[in-house]
């Protein structure tokens, strides 16, 4: 199943992003997780794709089995990090052979401590080349990519961005996911640029429910996201209390999907960081409010 076809506003879906494990324990824990969330009827689960060595073998193989598994819609990442042609038009072949229909094209972070990103030789320096090479290629994946509300981090201007965006989805994508928020006013507000500047694919707002203090602060610096001030002295009250900072993840995250539906999203992606019970609890409310 294409993922366009399950994007609509008039009936929106969930859906849920892994990472691939390190270790085949890893792996074996992560499908039973997958497991889990299948009885919340995803639209789709998608697996990031790492910044080089083995979990990348892993990516492919974990799409591949949970489409043949679970049943589920899967769609694999790809990032342009450390590849030439061939090798992505190798990658590319292999996933089209699984029978995988949807993937998600990135161009993916510079090294840890590097200085900008630098194209691998024979391969793409932006996003939007990797997309022009696939529907060049004439694969017939859906395409989707991402997307920054508040601004990609290289960015000199959320306009600059957003042309950049634009060039992007013309290069052939059938929609886009952002990266995560936790201020609704964001996603509205970039809806309405893209929407201004010609960009009409859906944008599926990205969600990731607070479950830890130390690693928001770590995606935060890495990604941007703006905390608003009310949540972050909530957060900071509760740092050391594992159950009662879930609470508040769950709650706000809830809080941010019921205004997102009500105001007509065509489907919701969770950041699961491979963990189902805080996904479980907001998708579980949510349906019942439905
Ligand atoms: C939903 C989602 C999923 C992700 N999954 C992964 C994953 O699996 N693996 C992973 O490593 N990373 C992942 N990322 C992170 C992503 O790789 C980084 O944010 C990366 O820095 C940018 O990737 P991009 O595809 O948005 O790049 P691009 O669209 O290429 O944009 C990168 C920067 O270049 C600028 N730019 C674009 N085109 C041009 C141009 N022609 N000229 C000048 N500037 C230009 C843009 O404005 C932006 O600042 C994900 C991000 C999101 C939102």
């Amino acid at each position: 199943m294409k993922i366009r076809y399950r994007l609509n506003p008039s009936n929106p879906c969930f859906s849920f992003e892994f990472y691939p494990p390190k270790t085949d324990e890893g792996t074996e824990a992560l499908l039973k997780t997958v497991e889990e969330l299948a009885p919340l009827a995803p639209g789709f689960v998608s697996v990031t794709y790492g910044a080089g060595g083995s979990t990348r073998e892993r990516t492919l193989d974990l799409v591949t089995r949970i489409k043949r598994d679970t049943g589920i819609t899967a769609m694999a990442h790809l990032t342009c990090v450390g590849h030439d042609r061939d090798e992505l038009r190798a990658l590319l072949r292999r996933l089209a052979e699984a029978g995988v229909e949807n993937v998600l094209v990135l161009r993916g972070d510079p090294p840890t401590g590097g200085s900008g990103f630098v194209a691998h030789e024979g391969g793409f320096a932006y996003a939007s080349e990797l997309v022009q090479f696939i529907r060049d290629e004439d694969f017939g994946f859906c395409l989707g990519g991402a997307c920054y509300p508040e601004g990609h981090v290289e960015t000199v201007s959320r306009e600059t961005d957003l042309t950049n965006l634009k060039r992007k989805v013309d290069a052939g994508l059938d929609f886009v996911i952002t990266q995560l928020f936790f201020d609704n006013a964001f996603y509205f507000d970039f809806v309405e640029r893209a929407h201004r500047a010609g960009i009409n694919v859906p944008i599926v707002p990205g969600i990731m429910p607070i479950t830890n203090y130390e690693q928001l602060q770590r995606f935060t610096r890495m990604c941007g996201a703006t905390v608003p001030m009310r949540l972050a002295l909530q957060l900071e009250r509760v740092r050391d209390q594992p159950e009662a900072l879930m609470q508040l993840g769950v709650a706000h995250a809830t809080v941010q999907c019921m205004e997102l539906l009500a105001r007509g999203v065509p489907g919701i992606h969770f950041y699961t960081l491979n963990k189902s019970p805080a996904t479980r609890m907001i998708v579980g409310a949510l349906r019942a409010r439905s």
